[in-house]
This record gives C-alpha cells, structure tokens and sequence, in this order.
C-alpha cells in the first residue's frame, strides 16, 4: 500500500535522454500499489521527492537508495514483520557495478540488519577477494529484506511483494551484472524456474542487466565440491565487468 504521505512531486529535471528505468514487471508481477511502484522508480532515478512537505533547504536531497529505504520503513506489507527482529535492506556502493543478491536474511542478519555475515558472509568476502573486490565496492541485498521464520524458503507472495524494492535498488545503481547467489535469487531475477545447478554460469540478459546465477555461499559451505564451479561463475561476472 502506498504511503499517502511520500508522493511524487513531478518528474526530476535532467536531460531528455530516454529513460532507463526498469522493474520487470513482466516477469515479476508485484502486488504492490501501482503509485507506490511509480514512487519507487522516481526515486531509484531521481533521489528527489517530499517527505510530508517540501525538504528543508539546508537538506541535502536523499539518494536513491535512501528515498527507496525510507519507502520500505517499518514494511508491513507481507506477513515476515510480524517475527523479524530488523529489516536488512542492503550494504555497499551505491554506485557499484556489480550487485550480489542473496536469498533472505538468516540469524545473524536478522539481529543486525546487515546482510551476509557470518561464515557464509565470510565466504563471501572471499568470493569477493577473488575477484579483487571488496564489500565496499560492490552491493550486497537479498530478494527478501525480513528473515523468514527458522530460515524457510520465501513463499512466492512473499518474493512478489518484496521484489519490487529489490528492482528499485537496482535501478538506483545501475550495475553492470547482477550475480543472483542460490535459487531462489535465481529464479526471482530471471523469472523462471529451475535448480541452481542448471541455472548456474549462464550469463542472462533481463532489461538493461545482465544476470549470472552460482551458488550460494551457505550450499557452498555444506557442498564444498561445488566451489570449483562457483569459481568458474565469478569468472563469468569477471569478464562481464571487463568488457
Ligand atoms: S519481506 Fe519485504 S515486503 Fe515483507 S515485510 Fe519485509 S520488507 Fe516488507
């Protein structure tokens, strides 16, 4: 449901250069309000809207990924507010070329509101390393911002609600390539079924992004055989960053 309280003022003066938003929507339908979509892309491309009244001059306008986390506030729209502890709305470069989507906040990231620490986060990091990256160079969010109870899979409603935040931050940053990390990234980005194992290693384009699937860094750590294939997909998202 919308907010009545957060509209858009009109559409951001700039150059008349056409116009790069883009939340799939063929693929993902979303429940959400159709305002409240509107509102989300304004400011995953402009960073500019009022809050209640105009912003105080002395403000600075809020980025885009800023006005899109004011938006989700104290989300309510799917049933996990009622057993998460804080949102994990996302960490890193606003600006960052490649964004790593993960499936949903665990334990540990319920508790801190940040995503991807702990061992699978620390295998992150050396996903990360890998590529001569670090976490401050790049995205990391997950399709769902609240943690499901006892760790679940995402319901589907669910993934619908929540997706549309998920394409706002996106938008925001324009990365070069999106590495969905497990299934349930995998198929939320891409919009089709199917395991990781197939899924996996192909590059795919979805609107304006390119998408590469590999497996999540927790499978990784229970399945440790499979990080040779991993390895080979970070490279795929190398070469992809290269061109
Ligand atoms: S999972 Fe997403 S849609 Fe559901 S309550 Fe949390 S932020 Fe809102």
């Amino acid at each position: 449901m919308a907010n009545p309280r957060m509209q858009p003022v009109g559409r951001p003066r700039g150059p008349s250069t056409p116009c790069r938003n883009f939340v799939p929507l063929r693929t993902h339908r979303s429940p959400l309000d159709p305002q409240l979509l509107e509102t989300l892309r304004f400011a995953a491309n402009s960073g500019a809207w009022l809050v209640g009244g105009a912003p105080a001059p002395s403000r600075p306008a809020p980025s885009g990924l800023e006005a899109i986390r004011r938006e989700v506030g104290e989300c309510r729209r799917c049933r996990l507010w009622e057993t998460r502890t804080r949102i994990v709305f996302g960490v890193g470069d606003e600006r960052a070329r490649v964004v790593f989507v993960g499936e949903a906040p665990g334990f540990q990231e319920d508790l801190r509101g940040e995503p991807f620490v702990g061992r699978a986060g620390q295998l992150l990091d050396r996903m990360l390393a890998a590529l001569g990256l670090d976490r401050g160079r790049v995205y990391i969010a997950n399709v769902l911002k609240c943690r499901p109870p006892d760790n679940r899979d995402p319901l589907s409603d669910e993934v619908e609600t929540c997706m549309a935040f998920l394409w706002a931050q996106i938008e925001a940053i324009r990365p070069r390539v999106i590495c969905a990390l497990g299934a349930h990234s995998a198929r939320a980005l891409l919009g089709v079924r199917g395991s990781i194992s197939g899924l996996r290693g192909k590059a795919q384009p979805v609107g304006p992004w390119t998408v590469v699937p590999t497996y999540h860094p927790a499978f990784l750590l229970r399945q440790p055989r499979f990080k040779r294939q991993a390895w080979e997909d970070l490279k795929t998202v190398a070469r992809l960053l290269a061109e």
